[in-house]
């Protein structure tokens, strides 16, 4: 599955059926196990209020997550359908039902089409009023734009022998003169001559960690804060992170959709499900914006959805001022290795990776995901996200990961795809729970980080030489 994130991060396609490989039923029947156990005796909505709901707001106000049947249409196609008629599909095992985030208005449009309804758990988990001060954090600790950016500052000025801090482009409302932000990068390294400069022509292999390009996808944000203090907190004492900060430049984005963030964090204690960028098209609530992890010049296809889709790839392949600045940077500190052929393998000379982390589903996902033919490089692809898989035991998946679900357009292809730079995925997280779906409880992050930590390490140490085989 090319890049999931629990929803329409892929489009459904029509394609033929395929089967469901050995890891992802295990998946499937973990998360159905799951559903069951969620599933209350209403089936319109959650059966008691949240513990935190704020007074006025009964719980039929608030949106959840629910699977969707039909009596006479596949999965699949139901899936299709909902989604062009404005529904928020959500990527996943669909042998239970159509995974859907829907309000209570969104289930009664549901039901009046004759479709089954099944809740399944709650958007929104209460958030601890202690911690709803602080202006940089909302939703019980995660941090916003201007809190991400305030540590983007703080660690490169207190670190100027370990950090810099780069602007690689702009978000959509800056370029419109409407606010919006830049787009940051730190590099992370024992900084040398040459280190950390904008060229491809540095002496130290480079891995690079992107988040939160889908903004409702609260974790990943946090998880490279957590990951940038890691690495400037543990030089010379943690053995890892100074051998890798010797030998690596560790770039990190933290938000790649900083409008997007905005939009999230517009509300502290219920955050909007924003998963696109805020470029204005006429369409409202969450339909405003374009599909980033769509948006990519490798692959783009007009066919994954119209403007107010959530998989709305744009008006053409990178449309949209986020994608430009983002490529634009991976070209310049990367070397193309690659033959511009989708099958031509990328040179076994090879320096470099990358990881973009979305949510949820626990999966590691490696190219291509615009196709289940194996990537030309496949064995050695496989292999750095078998590493990965060993340290946060998520199930390891490529193309259409037997869901029908294909992500062209995606970040992940166009780094492997045009670059030859090994690109991968992490969907972190459960689909259920208190730590399940886009909004999980803040603490959630530290079982995550534990989690995950060794995977970026992982991906990190397979820089150096990422294709042995060149297979
Ligand atoms: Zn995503």
């Amino acid at each position: 599955m090319g890049t999931s994130c629990a929803l329409p991060d892929r489009e459904v396609s029509m394609s033929e059926s395929r089967a469901v490989p050995p890891l992802l039923s295990r998946m499937v029947a973990i998360g159905a196990a799951a559903a069951a156990l969620l599933m209350p005796s209403s089936l319109t909505g959650p059966a008691s209020a949240a513990p935190d709901a704020p007074a006025g707001s009964g719980a039929a106000a608030e949106p959840g997550y629910y699977l969707v049947t039909s009596a006479d249409r596949q999965p699949a196609v139901l899936a299709h359908a909902l989604e062009r008629t404005g529904f928020d599909v959500l990527e996943g095992p669909m042998d239970h039902g159509v995974p859907v985030l829907a309000d209570p208005a969104a289930v009664a449009r549901l039901q009046q089409r004759g479709l089954s309804v099944q809740y399944t758990g709650p958007l929104y988990q209460p958030v601890s009023r202690s911690t709803r001060a602080d202006t940089n954090t909302y939703y019980g600790g995660y941090h916003t734009t201007a809190g991400h950016e305030a540590h983007n500052t703080q660690v490169s000025t207190a670190h100027p022998d370990l950090v810099k801090l780069y602007t690689i482009g702009q978000s959509w409302l800056k370029t419109q003169g409407r606010g919006g932000h830049d787009i940051q990068a730190l590099c992370i390294t024992k900084i040398q001559q040459g280190d950390c400069e904008l060229t491809n022509t540095g002496r130290k292999p480079k891995f690079t960690v992107m988040s939160q390009m889908h903004a409702r996808e609260l974790a990943t944000g946090e998880l490279s804060y957590r990951w940038i203090d890691h690495l400037v907190n543990n030089y010379g004492t943690n053995t890892d992170v100074t051998a890798l900060m010797n030998s690596t430049e560790l770039w990190v984005i933290p938000i790649a959709n900083p409008d997007g963030v905005d939009i999230v964090a517009s509300n502290s204690t219920r955050p909007v499900a924003q998963r696109k960028n805020a470029h204005d098209n006429g369409c409202t609530g969450t339909g405003r914006g374009v599909d980033l992890n769509r948006n990519s010049s490798y692959h783009w296809d007009v066919n994954q959805g119209t403007k107010c889709d959530e998989t709305y790839p744009g008006t053409g392949a990178a449309s949209e001022p986020e994608t430009r600045g983002i490529q634009n940077f991976l070209a310049t500190i990367y070397r193309d290795t690659k033959p511009a052929a989708d099958f031509s393998a990328a040179s076994k000379s090879t320096t470099g990776a990358f990881l973009t982390v979305h949510s949820y589903s626990q999966l590691d996902i490696y190219p291509y995901g615009w196709t289940n033919q194996l990537a030309p490089n496949n064995n050695d692809l496989k292999a750095i996200a078998d590493a990965m898989a060993r340290a946060n035991h998520y199930d390891v998946v490529h193309g259409d990961g037997g869901l029908n679900y294909f992500a062209p357009g995606a970040t992940d292809d166009w780094i492997y795809g045009q670059l030859g730079v090994p690109g991968y995925t992490i969907e972190v997280g459960p689909s259920s729970g208190s730590c399940g779906g886009f909004f999980p409880v803040y603490s959630c992050v530290n079982s995550f980080w534990q989690l995950n930590l060794p995977a970026y390490l992982a991906a990190a140490k397979a820089a150096a030489a990422p294709y042995p085989t060149g297979r």
